[in-house]
């Protein structure tokens, strides 16, 4: 893997992406091997925004591997509050930390933040942008359920505004994947994300839908995301669409036995707590996946094994 820094799935070739995932499950398997690797080693967590699976498991991530984490903590509580720019406080934290982690609202601020910062930075999510490691997690939760080759994966949901969506999809395209996008036409995926999908795989088996019931028997993995209502500008606009794509008990009587269901998590209402007891459920599984997928990342990017290219 070549790195200094992981700002969106775009830079991750799929070679990158199976070292990654080779080591997530090495770990896995064996989380003593690394208890002590980094035992003076510091990851920076600055989160604008709220978290609750990434900014623990990163948290959990580094002190499995021996470190240690220093939080920015709340926007409330930083000087953030006192009119502090993102290049400021990146450069300030870069001084306490071996690495950092950053969440922000606002799209391609990772990229900003990484070119003021030597040390490495990873982008836990910029608005409606990217979010490279959760595309990370949910790749290794896809090979451990289904598969990566001759995979047919459905995404359902806000595509519009879900960033696990974009990363997943450009991630995708490394494994020639047929990928159906499942949404109201107002969520559809943004037509730069569609574009950029056909010049990444040629031929890309990309489909649109506006119904699950014409794709869903086909589907090895339903990966359901949350209507991000947080970045609507008008609520109206979220309230008409609320609600709509839901996946219940009735569905999976057309769905394949083997039918892999995802979500990033958190769910609101997309998913029914009946499906949690079934085995098609792998959302809390793919969850916990975090951990070891973000423990491979930080040893490949600390090691120095994670640069020498140019991204
Ligand atoms: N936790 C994911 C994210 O931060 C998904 C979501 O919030 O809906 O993008």
């Amino acid at each position: 893997m070549h790195l200094d820094h992981l700002v969106t799935s775009k830079q991750l070739t799929r070679t990158d992406i199976e070292t990654v995932l080779d080591r997530a499950a090495e770990i896995d398997a064996d989380p003593s091997s690394v208890a002590d690797r980094y035992t003076d080693t510091v990851l920076g967590l600055l989160f604008f925004e709220p978290s609750t699976r990434t900014k623990m498991s990163f948290d959990t991530a580094m002190k499995r591997l021996g470190g240690d984490i220093v939080d920015m903590g709340s926007v409330e509580s930083s000087s953030v509050k006192k009119g502090e720019t993102l290049a400021d406080t990146v450069r300030v934290i870069e001084g306490y930390a071996d690495a950092l982690v950053l969440r922000h609202p606002q799209q391609g601020s990772a990229q900003m933040a990484s070119e003021f910062v030597d040390v490495p930075l990873v982008n836990a999510g910029d608005g409606a942008g990217h979010h490279p490691t959760q595309t990370l997690l949910d790749l290794y939760t896809i090979r451990e359920n289904a598969s990566l080759e001759d995979l047919t994966i459905g995404v359902m949901g806000d595509l519009k505004y879900g960033r696990t969506v974009h990363s997943l999809a450009h991630a995708l395209t490394n494994f020639d994947a047929d990928q159906h996008f499942i949404s109201p036409e107002s969520l559809q995926l943004p037509r730069e994300v569609v574009y950029d999908l056909h010049q990444e795989q040629e031929g890309a088996q990309i489909r649109e839908h506006d119904s699950l019931e014409e794709i869903l028997p086909e589907l090895d993995v339903l990966y359901v995301t949350r209507i991000q209502r947080e970045r609507f500008p008008d609520e109206n606009e979220y309230q008409k669409v609320a609600g709509e794509y839901q996946i219940g008990p009735d569905h999976l009587e057309a769905a394949s036995d083997d039918l892999t269901i995802m979500h990033p998590l958190p769910r609101v209402d997309e998913i029914a707590p009946s499906i949690d007891e079934t085995d098609h459920a792998a959302y809390f599984e793919q969850a916990h996946n975090g951990v070891p997928v973000r423990m491979a990342l930080l040893d490949l990017l600390l090691s120095g094994d994670g640069g020498d290219d140019d991204e």
